[in-house]
């Protein structure tokens, strides 16, 4: 399906298995395992290809159905779902990186995400160098002869910077090593990583892809072959397994995914270029607004800004939590990408563990908001933040 059909299409259409019942809405497969016609069947089952269903750690039906449909959105060949979006990340890991490999990730990643590489996988054996997504020139300066991986998320949350995926994935491919991207901000509604050269797709299927803030789930999309066979056999070894309930949830979030993020994004811009002529705001992060500074770059490879939109208040911590507090509406919670809009306050909750020294390196100040942007009304989004401006 992946080639003939667009997004719309892919997103309510691809990845259907029907049973002998003929059911409309794809079904719920809430089974640990799948029985066998006789012993023999039962042997042959365990010692497949992998293709049978025979426990649902392995493989289930509605698991295959929601990767199914995540892999045509990403124009993928395959997809492995996972636990979580941290499993999908560590399982790509174990399967691409031995001991005495070298990764190069971009230093604004998701918090957990250089957790894992600085302190998780740098006990197994694994180095990785920290480089600014923006700078193609710093990649090119981290790579070793024994680099594996190179690694980012475009755009950064909570600063929207902007990484060249193609020009990267040629880098990758010149050292030898493979590039993969993690698509939660944009999802493949609005930016398609594979097609613009990148090995492989990770995703949080908790934001974006539910899209209502109900489950966690993770993926990992790419070509067939060894990886992606081999992250099958790892979720059958280790387990970060997703469940087939969490499965389902997202396989029917993603019918929406290409129309919430439209219209998400359309309420994230007019929001930035509101908040970005307001007396009381200094400064407003959003990749759809012209006056980023690599706004070119962005519309290139995504076809909308997204819906995370930060910005610098003239002020302080008290005068961002005086902010925060006065909302009546939106949530204050860490969240993104749920159809309901969330406020944080990243110096003292996303990025609350690193030093005040890393922080402001990192560029995150104390006068610094991060919203994500959902489905309600602009005007509702604009009282609810204009009383704490005001
Ligand atoms: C949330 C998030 C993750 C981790 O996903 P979980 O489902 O919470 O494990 C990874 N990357 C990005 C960009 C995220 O926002």
């Amino acid at each position: 399906m992946a080639r003939r059909f667009e997004i719309s299409t892919l997103g309510v259409r691809a990845g259907t298995a029907r049973s002998q019942c003929h059911e409309h809405s794809e079904a719920l497969y809430l089974t640990s395992s799948f029985v066998f016609e006789d012993a023999a069947a039962a042997a042959a089952g365990f010692g497949g290809t992998g293709d049978e269903f025979v426990y649902s750690r392995y493989t289930n039906p509605t698991v295959t159905m929601m990767q199914d449909r995540l892999a045509a959105l990403e124009g993928a060949e395959a997809c492995v779902a996972t636990a979580s979006g941290m499993a999908a990340i560590f399982s790509l890991a174990m399967v691409l990186l031995k001991a005495g490999d070298h990764v190069v990730c971009s230093n604004a990643v998701f918090g957990a995400t250089v957790q894992l590489y600085a302190t998780l996988l740098a006990k197994f054996g694994v180095e990785t160098s920290f480089v600014p997504p923006s700078k193609p020139q710093e990649w090119r300066r981290a790579l070793r002869p024994t680099t594996k991986l190179l690694f980012l998320e475009t755009p950064s949350n909570p600063l929207g910077e902007v990484a060249d995926i193609a020009a990267l994935a040629t880098l990758a491919r010149q050292a030898g090593a493979v590039l993969a991207v993690d698509n939660v901000l944009c999802t493949p509604a609005l930016q398609r990583p594979i097609a613009l050269g990148a090995d492989f797709v990770v995703h949080s299927a908790t934001k974006h892809l539910d899209g209502q803030g109900r489950v966690l789930g993770g993926a990992v999309c790419g070509a067939k072959g060894p990886v992606m066979d081999g992250l099958v056999g790892f979720l059958r070894t280790a387990g970060p397994t997703i469940s087939p309930f969490n499965a389902w949830v997202i396989h029917r979030g993603m019918e929406t995914l290409e129309l919430r993020m439209l219209a998400q994004s359309e309420r994230a811009l007019e929001l930035a270029r509101w908040l970005e002529g307001h007396s009381k705001v200094a400064r407003v992060y959003y990749t759809g607004l012209p006056s980023h500074p690599q706004h070119e770059l962005a519309m290139r490879q995504q076809r909308a800004g997204g819906a995370v939109v930060s910005f610098d208040i003239k002020g302080g911590r008290e005068d961002a939590w005086k902010l925060i507090d006065s909302t009546e509406m939106i949530s204050i919670t860490g969240n993104l990408g749920d159809v309901r809009t969330t406020i944080t306050h990243p110096a003292t909750t996303t990025h609350g563990r690193l030093t005040p020294e890393a922080r402001a390196a990192a560029g995150i100040g104390d006068g610094l908001i991060r919203l994500a942007v959902g489905l309600e009304a602009i005007e509702d989004l604009k009282v609810d933040l204009e009383r704490g401006l005001a």
